[in-house]
């Protein structure tokens, strides 16, 4: 057991599957209470079941400002005032802008977009409270660079690094410090589909491979964590060097 995390408090949305699963399992190794978000009431409930008394499953949609109040609430009850927020809950949609249906594009917006900005909105009042805080953003390389075949995706990937950079600068008066991560592709379940079809490939992954969860996870922890006290408003790419040519 390590404690770069000691005694804080994190919510973690999407936490009950890929990424988000490997976020909430690191962050209670290294002594943090944690409650996740997601839609998933049974991998959630699993999940936490699993991992035991310092952490919380809260079923809820990060698209709905009731369900953020609620949860919040439920936090700070639980494990007293947030210190950190991972908005990692995201959606892809494939399709290309000739024929994006708007309801895709939108719906793509409320998760990825609209989760983010209702998540880090509605943690502001308990870390000002408690006079500190870390949100950390999950974007992507799809919001570095551009990509074909997921037009609202890219769209809101990078609406995520304009409000992690409007936020740092808002927040910074109260010691609550927002920064973005950008995860090249790593194998999860949002893209099992386009790496057994072969859409996505190693090919232009400067390191030739992959990325593992636990990789995203370290650069999450260290943003999360006291460690990275002076960072904030950056932008951390994980992505095996793709987007540096
Ligand atoms: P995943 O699909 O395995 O996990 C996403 C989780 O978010 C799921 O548990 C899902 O139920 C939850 N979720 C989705 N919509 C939600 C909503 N409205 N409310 C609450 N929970 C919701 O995907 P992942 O690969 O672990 O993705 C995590 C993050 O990393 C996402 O933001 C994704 O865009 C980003 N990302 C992934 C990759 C990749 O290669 N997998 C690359 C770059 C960025």
């Amino acid at each position: 057991m390590m404690n770069r995390l000691n005694g804080k408090t994190a919510i973690v949305t999407g936490g009950a599957r890929g990424m988000g699963e490997s976020h909430v399992r690191r962050f209670i190794e290294e002594g943090a209470q944690v409650v996740l978000i997601d839609r998933l009431a049974e991998a959630g409930d699993a999940l936490v079941k699993q991992l035991g008394s310092a952490s919380r499953f809260v079923q809820a949609d990060v698209t709905d400002p009731s369900e953020w109040a609620r949860a919040v609430e439920f936090t700070e009850s639980e494990f007293g005032a947030v210190d950190v927020l991972v908005n990692n809950a995201g959606i892809l949609v494939n399709h290309h802008l000739a024929d994006a249906s708007l309801e895709d594009y939108e719906r793509t917006v409320r998760v990825n977009q609209v989760g983010t900005f209702l998540g880090m909105q509605a943690v502001i009042p308990s870390m000002r409270r408690a006079g500190r805080g870390s949100i950390v953003n999950i974007g992507s390389t799809a919001g570095l660079v551009g990509f074909p075949s997921c037009f609202a995706y890219v769209a809101t990937k990078w609406a995520v690094r304009g409000m992690t950079k409007a936020a740092a600068l808002e927040l910074a008066a109260h010691n609550i410090r927002v920064n973005a991560v950008h995860p090249g592709d790593v194998e999860t379940e949002m893209t099992a589909k386009q790496r057994s079809n072969g859409e996505i490939t190693t090919e232009g992954i400067a390191l030739g491979r992959f990325g593992d969860a636990a990789e995203i996870t370290n650069t999450v922890l260290f943003l999360a964590s006291d460690e990275s006290s002076y960072i904030t408003g950056a932008d951390l790419a994980v992505d095996g060097g793709f987007t540096v040519s």
